[in-house]
């Protein structure tokens, strides 16, 4: 893969501190599927820094859906847009988007090594149901291990993640989803 290039710089509010922040865009070619965008910003008052990353297309807000059926699936790579949640519904595993959501990109398998050391900490310290964990760290194992099926799910609001493959499936997001007129 080649280095990322710069291709701008500009300055924000820091979203913590308010004071401004350096947000730098890089370009980043991947092979077999095009370039992609990275921005990161950088506070030098307080020291946050965030990593955003996303396809260049201006996309719709979409579901995307890549099962890991068979070994070698899990290489497939993920980009995933701060903003989107990541579900695997097998597992009952929820990432939603806090407000600092970072952008990343990684494979499946990579995905799954961070679910591993995320859930350990979260049953490590409490923070999580004792059986729950014990059950949803097992999954992930054997997810590891490649013993069991499960389907990545992307609510990609932003419209700039994806899963590069060709078995992934996408399904447009109505606008009418997920604000019920009457509430
Ligand atoms: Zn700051």
């Amino acid at each position: 893969m080649s280095e990322p290039v710069k291709v701008a710089e500009h300055e924000v509010a820091c979203p913590v501190c308010g004071q401004k922040a350096l947000v730098e865009d890089y370009i980043h070619n991947i092979p077999y599927y095009g370039d992609i965008l990275i921005s990161v910003l950088t506070c030098n008052k307080c020291g946050f820094k965030k990593r955003d990353v996303g396809t260049l297309s201006i996309g719709d807000p979409r579901k995307i859906i890549y099962k890991v059926e068979k070994p070698g699936d899990e290489r497939a790579l993920l980009i995933r847009a701060g903003g989107s949640k990541v579900l695997i519904p097998e597992f009952n595993i929820e990432i939603s988007p806090g407000p600092f959501s970072q952008g990343f990109i990684t494979t499946i398998e990579g995905l799954i090594m961070d679910l591993i050391e995320k859930t350990s900490f979260l049953c490590e310290t409490g923070e999580a149901n004792e059986s729950e964990c014990g059950r949803v760290l097992e999954l992930l194992n054997k997810a590891k291990d490649g013993l069991v099926e499960y389907t990545i799910i992307i609510e990609d609001y932003p419209g700039k993640s994806d899963i590069i493959s060709n078995k992934t499936r996408y399904v447009k997001i109505e606008e009418e989803e997920g604000s019920s007129p009457g509430d």
